[in-house]
């Protein structure tokens, strides 16, 4: 057996004081193979975006302070390196893609010079072999006239191609580990399938791992492999798709699925809606199981939390599950 690329394994972070619960993150664990397909699903709130940027060393070290667990890449624990070693890693072993590429990306650099950024440091190429490169890397993701569009400045590309550009710079170096954050939730709808498409069909040919967090239902049926169910920082359900949406086992989870009608390639709005009762605010996240005072099958052995167990084949969090 191969061990994954990326294994995380109790995984805590700090929120800053009086925020709406303690921790961002609380003890989440889970692993993502090479060429695996996690998706991570779960309303606003409920900690994917700190958990993605904890992975790449970007916390606001002020603010988010990872207090305990590991975060292994190929082995080695990403929490235990210095900002010197985790920029060397971005870009070359792990990269990430984030939600708005017009502001990850540099509004006053040509797209041939972003994109040739990681080469020249971590490949150390040359001018013209990363040129080259970089005219090769537009054409994978389909980017018409390439050696046109590489001279432009992002604020001259449509959100689509910008978000090609930074699956190109992602692509870049070989990573072992993709992470994208709502990579096209800024797109339109038809762009957003095609540009999903292309990234899962790129990260598959690398065999890179894949960390996909969306909004989207039907592009986590469709394209994961597992999927992990987020809410108040902590993990409440995960495993397999078709198990965990076929058998959801956490009332969290079958909220999520019963708020749409379908889970239909066909269905005009496949985002999340709101499920009965919204995320708590300030200071009304309440002890024990985060999703208790949401939930119908709460009582009072939902004070204490429960641990991510197994339910019916796969696991949950919840000491009420669905079986
Ligand atoms: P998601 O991506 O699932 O919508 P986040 O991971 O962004 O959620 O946020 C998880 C929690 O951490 C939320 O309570 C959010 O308010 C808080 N949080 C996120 N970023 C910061 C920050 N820079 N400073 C303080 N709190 C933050
Ligand atoms: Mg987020």
């Amino acid at each position: 057996m191969t061990s994954p690329v990326l294994d995380i394994q109790g995984l805590t972070v700090r929120l800053p004081p009086h925020a709406d619960r303690i921790n961002a993150v609380e003890d989440v664990s889970f692993t993502v193979g090479a060429g695996e397909i996690v998706c991570v699903v779960g309303e606003s709130g409920s900690g994917k975006s700190v958990t993605a940027h904890s992975i790449m060393g970007l916390l606001p070290p002020a603010q988010l302070t990872p207090t305990a667990g590991r975060i292994l890449l190929e082995g080695d624990d990403l929490l235990q390196k210095s900002t010197a070693e985790l920029r060397a890693l971005r870009g070359d072993r792990m990269a990430m893609i984030f939600q708005e590429p017009m502001t990850a990306l540099n509004p006053t650099m040509r797209i041939v010079d972003q994109v040739a950024e990681p080469l020249r440091l971590h490949r150390r190429l040359g001018r013209g072999a990363a040129r080259a490169r970089v005219l090769e890397l537009l054409g994978r993701v389909q980017i018409g006239d390439p050696a046109e569009k590489m001279l432009a400045y992002p604020h001259q590309l449509s959100g689509g191609q910008r978000q090609r550009v930074m699956i190109a710079m992602a692509l870049a170096c070989d990573p072992d580990l993709i992470v994208a954050d709502e990579p096209t939730t800024a797109l339109d709808v038809t762009v957003q399938a095609q540009i999903l498409k292309l990234l899962t069909r790129l990260v598959d040919e690398a065999g890179a791992a894949l960390l996909l967090i969306t909004h989207d239902l039907a592009v986590v049926a469709n394209i994961c492999d597992s999927v992990l169910v987020m809410y108040g920082g902590r993990i409440v359900e995960s495993g397999p798709v078709d198990e965990v949406f076929g058998d959801p086992r956490h009332p969290y989870t079958r909220g999520l699925l019963e708020a749409i009608p379908a889970l239909d390639e066909d269905f005009p709005d496949r985002h999340l809606r709101a499920i009965p009762g919204s995320v708590p605010g300030l200071g009304e996240f309440p002890a024990g199981c985060p999703f208790r005072n949401r939930c119908p099958r709460a009582d009072a052995a939902c004070a204490e939390m429960p641990p991510l167990a197994e339910a019916g084949g796969h696991l949950a969090a919840c000491w009420h599950p669905h079986l």
